[in-house]
């Protein structure tokens, strides 16, 4: 079965709605489940959580018409996420009513990769444009360490049989961490080199979740990019990064990778990003304390004139930066401590979203 055709005909245009700081939402990020089957130290450290009702968790029909709405003012990209997103059952049957949709350019999927190889190719016929695997390690012990879990083997599997399915290139996040797992850097650059993948390392955020974050522990980006250098040579960067996430490098041999310096260079003047939680609120930021709740509207019976009016509303009104504010605390502790996440469980890193 090959996957369905893109469009080659331009979306129908939205009416792009802009927030107090002129950015435009363009990407949003849906969280279809909280839970996971990884346990990773900078994610969900705690051995107990409160999750959500599973009667709160939005069907894909209600994930479908909040997407619609949300296309209406301009988005025009989703990522599937979590939780770890390959837990929803049938998830394929998602992608495939999102990637149908003719405002979105793009459906995308971040995922541990734990389930990847019973599901890369479904994926892949019902229209999913572009996988991101999160992998910390690529030696056994460190991987249990990281994630309490036993599942390297696994995760290395899910990434060949996505690429086997026709996913290229997959990118590869890691979170260095200090005194944790950067003594693999080169390691994993020359595994994401090897398998045509585009390695990108991410900067630990002290996010909802992260409660045992501290800045003694963040590897940042200009160290990343010593250490790069040390060993590769210098790596030259790539122009072009309008509001993505990540700067891009290249290195004397070609290879491509990416550092996402969310928490000592944020880029929170070119975001375009939103987050809507597996039980329908929506978050205008990754630190916002405060969402919105969609799916009791929804569930109530608002129109979609109505949906309509209260997305719009809540862009208009959005004024977050979150990383950029964090970056000026005097003393920088996690967003959140665990009596604040277990009496909010939005806040959490794995129900928000990532
Ligand atoms: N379970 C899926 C996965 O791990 O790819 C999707 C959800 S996970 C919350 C999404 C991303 O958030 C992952 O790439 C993960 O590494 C990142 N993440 C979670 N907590 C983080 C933290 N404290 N700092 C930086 N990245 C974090
Ligand atoms: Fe790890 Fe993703 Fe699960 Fe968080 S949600 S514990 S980052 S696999
Ligand atoms: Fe966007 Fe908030 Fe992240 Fe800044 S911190 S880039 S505003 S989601």
């Amino acid at each position: 079965m090959h996957p369905p055709t893109p469009p080659t005909s331009t979306p129908p245009t939205a009416r792009v709605v802009a927030d107090r700081h002129g950015r435009a939402l363009r990407n949003l990020r849906i969280s279809v489940t909280d839970r996971c089957n990884l346990r990773c130290g900078y994610c969900m450290p705690e051995e107990e959580y409160v999750w959500l009702p599973k009667s709160r968790v939005l069907t894909f029909e209600e994930i479908e018409r909040l997407v619609s709405a949300f296309t209406e003012i301009g988005v025009d990209r989703v990522r599937l996420t979590g939780g770890e997103p390959l837990l929803r059952r049938d998830l394929h049957k998602l992608v495939a009513r999102l990637a149908r949709h003719p405002r979105l350019r793009e459906v995308a999927l971040t995922t541990n990769a734990l389930l990847l190889t019973e599901q890369a190719p479904e994926l892949r016929a019902a229209g999913l444009s572009r996988i991101t695997v999160s992998l910390d390690s690529l030696d056994p012990n460190r991987f249990h360490d990281m994630t309490r879990r036993n599942e390297l083997g696994r995760a290395l599997a899910g990434v060949e049989a996505a690429s086997r399915a026709g996913f290229a290139p997959i990118k590869i996040n890691t979170v260095l961490m200090a005194g944790v797992n950067d003594k693999e850097l080169d390691a994993l650059l020359d595994f994401a080199r090897s398998g045509g993948h585009e390695l990108r390392f991410i900067e630990y955020m002290d996010v909802g979740g992260a409660t045992r974050w501290s800045p003694d522990v963040v590897v940042d980006r200009d160290e990343i990019l010593a250490r790069v250098a040390a060993r590769h040579g210098t790596p030259r960067p790539l122009a072009g990064r309008g509001s993505a996430p990540a700067d891009r490098y290249t290195l004397p041999d070609g290879t491509v990778f990416g550092v996402i310096a969310s928490t000592t260079a944020p880029f929170c003047g070119a975001c375009d990003r939103a987050r809507l939680t597996a039980d329908g609120h929506f978050y205008a930021c990754l630190y916002a304390k405060k969402g919105f709740d969609l799916a009791t509207a929804l569930r109530e019976g608002a129109t979609d004139a109505e949906l309509l009016e209260v997305l719009r509303g809540n862009w208009r009104a959005r004024s977050d930066r979150g990383a950029e504010e964090r970056l000026g605390l005097a003393d920088r502790t996690p967003l959140a401590g665990r009596a604040e996440l277990a009496d909010d469980p939005r806040l959490e890193m794995h129900t928000r979203g990532g």
